[in-house]
């Protein structure tokens, strides 16, 4: 075995060799057209020579006459794709597992029309913090302000880096030194260790527990206001759902408490959304309009969840309260940039235009079932081409992802797929390491393909890249 591993080292090429060899090779004159290239060039054979290595100390599938004769072409075809491969380590992938707000992903993706609004600003001077009449100096939160408060109803409005932000910055700014008063029942924690208790505590405020992790009532926060509460801050569940026997106080029945005691409400709502969702058939939950008009002081949602924008933290309420917000020093610290600006206001302008269509999460979330099923039946029908392949049309259920709805499964229809050859496992790390990564979800002995999340142009990447499944034994030797 030591010797055939040794044997198999020796016939690999050295850098140089490979290097003048391409020389002669069309397929890669791109790439080695110019002097700046060749760096790279040579960084991309270390690395596919090392690769090769690496797999000589696997098992052999082969022999060794196999073994050299397939070298050559096993080793241009895994620099091809290195050289192929997008140089960035921030690079797109393929989401085929169907959750919608797929915090890996990066939640939310803004519309094309939005995006290419975001390019343009990006590469040009603007009006960020220019009023454009009066050539002063001006605020860049005038740009999404108005916006704001016309789609929610509220006073005044601003932004900072993300929701965790507005509630960092809420409590900093109006409970330093004091005390909040939240429900047992709403002590959330989010993916990515943001942690209610926590954050109360770095914003400089003291959390004060009330109820019981099912039962709050109205008394139990007036039998907790103190001579050092600030506000009642109420907290949206967001990934979880407290169910049977409980009760919850609403932001009404708390505005109507703190109005007789002087207490500001406060509400993080975590995702937030325009629509109920009851029309696509979802658990009723209030509207950032309907918590606004229940008379709370401030509300803060996120960007990049259902509101299908940028990564932002949005805070709208009343006005003396957003006034107090923008004077604290930290705000500086938490800005958005004008990119956010510049996809913020573009989302909100198409929900003041139009449908939901045009947020590309709520078409996501409400693509008929007759939509997804013939998607995924094209799919499995290309797909059935492949010899390699045992493909079957499925229904299964996609994920709203974003700690939003965690109760809701969407119906759905999905492509399966199960190597003849191989495991599902290796199947799905193959898709995820072509030149564009492939996100698939394996369930019971099967890959999923859903195409809830798919984009144009998707299908035809994963039909190459699955193509290329057939080529295994190669991978087996340098993949
Ligand atoms: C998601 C969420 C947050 C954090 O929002 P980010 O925009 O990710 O910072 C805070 N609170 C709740 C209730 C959430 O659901």
């Amino acid at each position: 075995m030591d010797q055939e591993k040794q044997r198999r080292l020796r016939a690999l090429p050295a850098v140089h060799e490979v290097i003048s060899r391409l020389e002669y090779d069309a397929e890669f004159s791109p790439f080695l057209t110019n002097e700046r290239q060749l760096p790279r060039l040579t960084q991309c054979v270390r690395q596919v020579l090392q690769k090769a290595r690496e797999n000589v100390n696997r098992k052999f599938m082969d022999s060794f006459d196999e073994f050299e004769s397939s070298l050559w072409s096993g080793l241009k075809s895994q620099l091809l794709q290195e050289l192929e491969r997008p140089r960035t380590s921030l690079r797109q992938v393929i989401n085929a597992t169907g959750v919608v707000l797929h915090t890996n992903c990066g939640r939310a993706l803004l519309a094309p029309e939005v995006a290419r609004s975001v390019a343009e600003q990006a590469a040009r001077y603007s009006n960020l913090e220019l009023n454009i009449e009066t050539g002063e100096r001006g605020s860049r939160y005038v740009h999404v302000e108005a916006l704001l408060c016309h789609l929610t109803g509220a006073e005044a409005a601003m932004v900072v880096n993300n929701n965790a932000a507005a509630v960092l910055l809420m409590m900093n700014t109006f409970a330093q030194g004091k005390e909040v008063i939240v429900s047992r029942g709403e002590l959330v924690e989010v993916g990515g260790s943001f942690r209610i208790p926590e954050v109360l505590k770095a914003g400089g405020a003291k959390l004060v527990e009330v109820g019981t992790t099912n039962k709050t009532w109205l008394r139990d926060y007036e039998a907790a206001i103190g001579t050092e509460t600030a506000l009642f801050l109420k907290v949206h569940t967001s990934n979880y759902r407290v169910e049977g026997f409980t009760h919850f106080v609403s932001g009404a029945e708390l505005v109507e408490l703190g109005e007789k005691r002087g207490l500001p409400v406060m509400e993080d709502l975590g995702s937030g959304s325009f629509f109920d969702g009851i029309s696509l058939g979802f658990p009723m939950e209030p509207t950032i309009q309907q918590i606004v008009k229940a008379g709370l002081s401030l509300v803060t949602f996120s960007g990049d969840k259902l509101l299908g924008g940028p990564q932002a933290g949005i805070i709208v309420g009343k006005r003396p309260f957003i006034e107090r917000l923008r004077t604290n020093q930290l705000t500086r610290a938490l800005r958005v940039d004008k990119l956010t600006l510049a996809a913020l206001e573009g989302t909100l302008r198409l929900y003041e235009d139009g449908g939901i269509e045009d947020i590309p999460v709520w078409r996501m979330l409400s693509l008929p079932l007759e939509t997804l099923k013939l998607a995924a039946s094209q799919l499995v029908a290309a797909l059935q081409q492949n010899p390699s392949l045992v493909v079957e049309l499925k229904e299964d259920v996609s994920q709203v992802g974003g700690g939003a709805w965690p109760t809701v499964d969407l119906p759905t229809w999905v492509c399966a797929i199960r190597p003849k050859q191989g495991s599902v496992t290796e199947l799905e790390k193959f898709l995820r390491l072509g030149s564009v990564a492939i996100l698939t979800r394996i369930h019971k002995d099967w890959v999923l393909i859903d195409v809830r999340t798919l984009l144009s142009g998707d299908v035809e990447d994963i039909i190459r890249r699955l193509a290329e499944w057939v080529s295994k034994p190669s991978d087996v030797a340098f993949g």
